[in-house]
């Protein structure tokens, strides 16, 4: 591994004097860059561990706080600490589902809540830096799209990129209509979850839309009535330890029979979470009934597309949904 600078800020101002500079990279938990780094994939100048922001000014980014809206939950909170938090089990039990599926225990007593966000495909042709990979070196070509992609995208993938975004907790944040704290040097900034991370494009090589020289604070989630009727499916290979092939997080406000409010996003089939606002739609006012769920799925899968490896998500994905949909609201 070639041999880096190593640099703790202990505010969060000393921190944004560093990042956004050529070489430099921000570590928290560490549990994908060191990886990343083994493996040749990144080989940063300088690291910037932010594990200590807070040590001077006292502004923690690892607190779990009660807003006027919502919950508010630090970049640097735990994913275990966050998964068995009080608030988030009573107000967002689908979050805690979505982040206790994720990883290993282990892995999770290291993620933090932004870094989990800011993970890397685990496309094995991005790790593997003899291998042509658009988004580890732009250009030189998508060894997935002819080779073996059964873990890939089935939505929203370019010529250039068919990987998938890795994360559970982001599945959840994504239904859960959370946004995205992001201080730089100008100030704070503002973005809904669902607009942080992108599609590939013509460019692969950007996960999300965080600028180099800014740091993810905080997320927010607001007060929703999802808690009774909320789901978190995870289909993978193996029971833990392992990236969904298909993931959905479900959460239904039910009142007197009817729908009255519905989200749904997806895991393992985009580059980032697939937020399915078409199916929403059609739930809302619907009676919560296992055909108006699989109506719902079939609606969701229009512009699926499968590369070969992973066709069998074109039929996997939508039972997913019809089931979530059925823990969700109690049917099984
Ligand atoms: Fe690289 Fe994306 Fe192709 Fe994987 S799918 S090889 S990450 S360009």
């Amino acid at each position: 591994m070639k041999q880096f600078q190593y640099v703790r800020p202990a505010t969060l101002k000393a921190a944004l004097d560093v990042i956004g500079k050529p070489g430099v990279k921000v570590i928290a938990g560490g549990t994908n860059l060191i990886d990343l780094m083994k493996r040749g994939v990144t080989a940063p100048d300088k690291l910037v561990d932010i594990n200590h922001l807070g040590l001077v000014d006292h502004q923690s980014l690892k607190d779990i706080t009660e807003t006027k809206t919502g919950l508010y939950l630090g970049s640097l909170a735990l994913n275990s600490v966050v998964s068995e938090n009080n608030m988030v089990a009573k107000r967002h039990p689908l979050l805690a589902m979505a982040l206790k599926a994720g990883a290993s225990p282990q892995l999770r007593n290291m993620a933090t809540v932004g870094g989990n966000m800011m993970q890397r495909t685990r496309c094995g042709y991005f790790y593997d830096t003899t291998m042509p990979c658009n988004k580890r070196v732009p250009g030189t070509g998508c060894g997935a799209m002819e080779g073996i992609n059964r873990m890939h995208a089935i939505f929203g993938a370019s010529q250039q990129c068919i990987a998938v975004h890795p994360s559970d907790m982001c599945v959840a944040l994504a239904a859960l209509d959370a946004t995205v704290h992001i201080a730089g040097k100008k100030g704070e900034r503002k973005l809904p979850f669902t607009q942080f991370h992108r599609l590939p494009g013509e460019h692969p090589d950007l996960d999300n839309n965080l600028a180099k020289d800014e740091l993810i604070v905080g997320i927010e989630i607001p007060d929703n009535n999802f808690a009774q009727n909320s789901y978190y499916l995870k289909i993978r290979d193996r029971q833990s330890y392992a990236f969904a092939l298909v993931s959905v997080a479900a959460a239904l406000e039910i009142e007197n029979g009817i729908i009255k409010n519905a989200r749904l996003a997806m895991g393992g089939v985009a580059h980032k979470p697939w937020r399915l606002f078409d199916a929403e739609k059609a739930l809302t006012g619907k009676q919560p009934t296992e055909e108006n769920f699989a109506q719902a799925a079939t609606l969701a899968m229009q512009g699926a597309i499968g590369h070969g490896g992973n066709s069998f998500k074109l039929k996997l994905a939508p039972a997913t949904i019809t089931e979530a949909l059925k823990h969700a609201a109690g049917l099984v």
